[in-house]
């Protein structure tokens, strides 16, 4: 049994949840079109659909709120986000933007344009839409044991060198406008990456006089895994990690609203280049905000400033990681398969093996999420073929590599007990699971028909 990693907080403000009875969720379930995005939040008792913007801030943050400093220009809550956000990635520019996208609509246009790449280890799905307006194509570049989701590998985030360096010799260096590392590899299940293998890639993206980019979303968690697992940095400090990291790219985005432990913002880190930061600040002016706030709000960006240094406290990255290891442990227990070794943010079940008579173009992993919405008010959501949705060209059904239903877990809010309930809800429903039915969509939409498409359970 693996040990729960008990809270470094006790908690001084609650948010009452409304309990429904089964019945009550079946009808609920059934007025969304059985799409977990239609549901009401406060029909919702574990909400897991996303662990973005959704963490709870601390009593100082909310301090920060009250003192958050709202000029237009040269605003005092500004300056702490930029001195901390300095002192902590070590890099000489940063432009705030109100979230991680933000971030990327301003700077990938800089770096990328018609006819150009962007190669990743794995793009996020905003990432990639921001790569594609620009007129250029993204590549995603993971190592092949990210595919294989029972078998053991430390790093399944990591990028896949050998291949990297193929893909530019293929297509010309000149015409790979960026290789871009995300930690941790979100789209893989929020897999880490090691440091040995960045700093290949940095030497790689050195050699071909590549920019190379970080989106740095789940920094710290991935700076945690780095800890644990790569024996170089057993005795290292968090921040130490991190400095060692960002060393080694040219630029970063981050979404603030994961590791920062906000509910929004956006960061840009240019490390010397000043030409392409005088640029990233022209563009921030027309499309977010004057510098000094960045489409944030002096109060959002005193609580960032306050949260970038919380999110890299070691007692807090420990019970956080914690709560992914523990879950994963009960899944073990009760033998159900998952994205493993688990990742930082969510576990993934593996739905194609949890539901073996469901095919994915009856969208296993869809049927899962609403079983557990019914089961115990748990919303978690898709990521497989009814996400992936058809192809453009043939209106075929496509095939996901996975069918996950990922459950990711929100910071600070949840306790154990929530996580037993989970653990729980996926038990009793392994036990009834060959009489679950799969689904078909009776509406949808033609691009990203997750959040609004309506479905109807087969019979
Ligand atoms: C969330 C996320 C983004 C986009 O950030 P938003 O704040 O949601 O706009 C980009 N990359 C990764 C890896 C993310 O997880």
């Amino acid at each position: 049994m693996v040990k729960y990693i008990a809270e470094p907080f006790r908690i001084k403000s609650v948010e009452p949840l409304k309990m429904l009875t089964v019945e009550e969720r079946k009808e609920k379930i059934k007025e969304a079109k059985y799409n977990l995005f239609g549901l009401k939040s406060e029909d919702v008792y574990i909400d897991l659909l996303t662990d973005s913007g959704t963490n709870a801030m601390s009593s100082q943050q909310w301090a920060g709120v009250m003192v958050g400093d709202e000029s237009y220009a040269g605003a005092s809550s500004y300056r702490h986000v930029i001195e901390n956000a300095q002192e902590i990635f070590g890099y000489k520019y940063i432009q705030p933007v109100h979230q991680g996208r933000a971030a990327e609509k301003v700077l990938l246009p800089l770096l990328l344009h018609e006819g150009m790449f962007a190669i990743s280890n794995m793009h996020f799905d905003t990432t990639r839409a921001h790569v594609e307006q620009t007129g250029a194509r993204a590549i995603d570049c993971v190592v092949k044991e990210a595919l294989d989701t029972t078998g053991y590998f430390d790093f399944k985030g990591n990028m896949d060198n050998v291949r990297l360096v193929k893909l530019i010799e293929e297509h010309g260096a000149k015409n790979i406008g960026v290789i871009i590392m995300t930690i941790t590899n979100n789209s893989a299940g929020g897999q880490p990456v090691s440091v040995a293998n960045i700093r290949e890639t940095a030497a790689i993206a050195k050699k071909y006089g590549i920019t190379f980019m970080i989106d740095a979303a789940r920094y710290a968690e991935n700076a945690f895994f780095v800890k644990q697992r790569e024996p170089e940095f057993k005795n290292a400090s968090i921040q130490d990690i991190i400095h060692e990291v960002f060393a080694l790219a040219d630029v970063f985005t981050m979404s603030s609203k994961k590791d920062a432990i906000v509910n929004m913002g956006g960061l840009i880190g240019v490390k010397e280049n000043c030409e392409l930061f005088e640029k990233v600040n022209g563009r921030c002016i027309t499309l977010e905000g004057f510098v000094t706030y960045g489409g944030m709000s002096g109060r959002d960006l005193e609580a960032l400033a306050i949260g970038l240094k919380e999110g890299i406290n070691e007692d807090f990255l420990r019970y956080r990681i914690g709560q992914m290891q523990y879950l994963a442990g009960r899944l073990d227990e009760a033998g159900i398969a998952y994205q493993s070794p688990v990742g930082g943010h969510a576990v993934f079940v593996d739905a194609a093996k949890f539901l073996p008579h469901i095919p994915y173009y009856e969208f296993p992993a869809q049927a899962l999420a609403v079983e557990l919405y019914i089961e115990a008010g748990i919303r978690c959501c898709d990521i497989g073929s009814y996400m992936l949705g058809n192809d453009p060209d043939t209106k075929e059904q496509l095939k996901a590599d996975f069918e996950f239903t990922r459950l990711a877990v929100p910071r600070r809010v949840y306790t154990q007990a929530h996580l037993d309930v989970i653990a729980d809800a996926l038990c009793a429903i392994k036990d009834r699971a060959p009489t679950i039915k799969g689904y078909k969509i009776v509406k949808e939409p033609p691009v990203l028909r997750h959040f609004t498409a309506e479905l109807a359970p087969l019979e």
